[in-house]
């Protein structure tokens, strides 16, 4: 048994370093609250920096925002292994989607340097700008991973202006956003370990998730078109009610999905009604819908009998409908080599894991496509997230971020340096 195979992540180095970030941004209900270019925010960017810099990893961010520390291998021209998440939550969250793949990563780069370990690839350690999309989806992986449109800023549900300001604030020049795109020819993967957010691991008892897929999502609005009329006395047979027509879409919608598609999800998220008065026949109801699923074509299918399903409601409501396609996320494939090397190293740490497809989106999302991608996951108590309730034991952040370690070193021993 070589020295390598003992290697093993310090637990209470990492707990420190959980702690101290759990406390940037904490919440009176013991979450944490760092939304995307806030203060906290850049509290927490600066914290990460200076573990960076204290650990002897040089420091780097690009023209988006995403911070880095460089585990370099010395061959000026070796490819790198992006290790990534966000540092960045949701108002109100909880302390672990926010901080467990970022403390692992560097726990796990501390570990290999300590060590002296040589890699074949130089290690980066990367935060991601506004990984929950408080201002766009996945901002900084997207801008690396060059998808970001020309008109980036007028594609954000929230005003320009404010983005604009919040990216100038954190030092960021948005005409040069683009500029944070890396070459795929210079990466030799990217590796991401978060929570579930699910429950299917803590409903199994199993520490380790391997993800095979990310699910693919699109949105769409719906407008359901009918007739405002006086409610008390208009004729049954000449009422064209909008939101009857919506509702009964909406249950049927839900019905078709739950017995055809087991591995899909139909979301009605939002209605707006109007005229909106009691007395009134509502004239117009418009529905905020999603549908998700990890495989393209069974998406796509499940996409269009959604829409003709509200096509055909709506005739029979004597309604019309217009409908809006507005965010396509494709699935996102994870690297079966890199899945392999994951499960490699949980057998040679004696975990148990189960591979498992992720319903909630990720920077690893943007990297597939570039770049071999990995993702672990380790349990979420109850299934939560998003929510200060948000849980994790801490031996299974410890397991993960030894699986983490363990896959890197896989990944180095099995490594070709094209
Ligand atoms: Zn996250």
């Amino acid at each position: 048994m070589n020295t390598q195979d003992d290697l093993r992540v310090n637990s209470d180095r990492l707990w420190r370093d959980f702690i101290e970030l759990s406390l940037i941004g904490e919440t009176r209900a013991g979450g944490v609250a760092r939304l995307a270019l806030s203060n906290e925010d850049l509290r927490a960017r600066l914290w990460f920096a200076n573990k960076l810099e204290a650990n002897g990893l040089h420091v780097y961010d690009d023209d988006a925002g995403n911070l880095s520390g460089v585990l370099s291998c010395g061959n000026p021209k070796a490819k790198t292994l992006l290790i990534g998440s966000h540092l960045d939550g949701v108002p109100d969250g909880g302390r672990y989607d926010n901080s467990v793949g970022i403390i692992c990563a560097l726990e796990c780069a501390r570990v290999i340097q300590v060590a002296g370990i040589k890699l074949p690839f130089h290690l980066e350690i990367i935060n991601f700008t506004d990984g929950e999309g408080c201002w766009q989806s996945l901002f900084g992986s997207r801008a690396l991973a060059n998808k970001l449109t020309d008109n980036y800023m007028s594609d954000t549900p929230t005003d320009y202006a404010p983005f604009r300001a919040a990216l100038m604030r954190a030092g960021i020049s948005p005409a040069k956003v683009k500029n944070a795109k890396r070459n795929p020819h210079h990466l030799a993967g990217y590796l991401e370990i978060h929570i579930e957010q699910g429950h299917r691991l803590d409903d199994a008892q199993i520490p380790i998730g391997i993800v095979t897929d990310i699910v693919g999502r699109t949105t769409y609005q719906m407008t359901f078109y009918g007739e405002a009329g006086h409610s008390g006395t208009t004729r049954r047979e000449n009422r064209r009610d909008a939101l009857r027509g919506a509702a009964e879409f909406i249950t049927q919608a839900h019905r078709l999905v739950e017995e055809n598609y087991p591995d899909g999800v139909f979301n009605c998220g939002n209605i707006l009604v109007s005229p909106g008065a009691f007395n009134i026949i509502p004239s117009e109801a418009q529905l905020t819908v999603e549908c998700r699923h990890y495989h393209k074509r069974t998406l796509a299918d499940m996409e269009s009998r959604i829409l003709k399903l509200a096509q055909d409601t709506a005739i029979a409501n004597r309604l019309t409908v217009s409908q809006k396609r507005e965010i396509h996320m494709p699935a996102a494939h994870m690297s079966p080599e890199i899945a392999n090397h994951i499960r490699t190293a949980c057998q040679h740490l004696h975990i148990t894991y189960l591979d498992i497809v992720s319903y909630a989106g990720h920077d690893a999302q943007m990297m597939f496509d570039i770049t071999p991608t990995g993702m672990i996951f380790i349990p979420s108590k109850d299934g939560i997230s998003h929510s200060p309730k948000e849980f994790t034991d801490w031996d299974d952040v410890v397991c993960g971020a030894n699986v983490l370690l363990h896959t890197i070193l896989q990944i180095a021993n099995h490594y070709d340096a094209k």
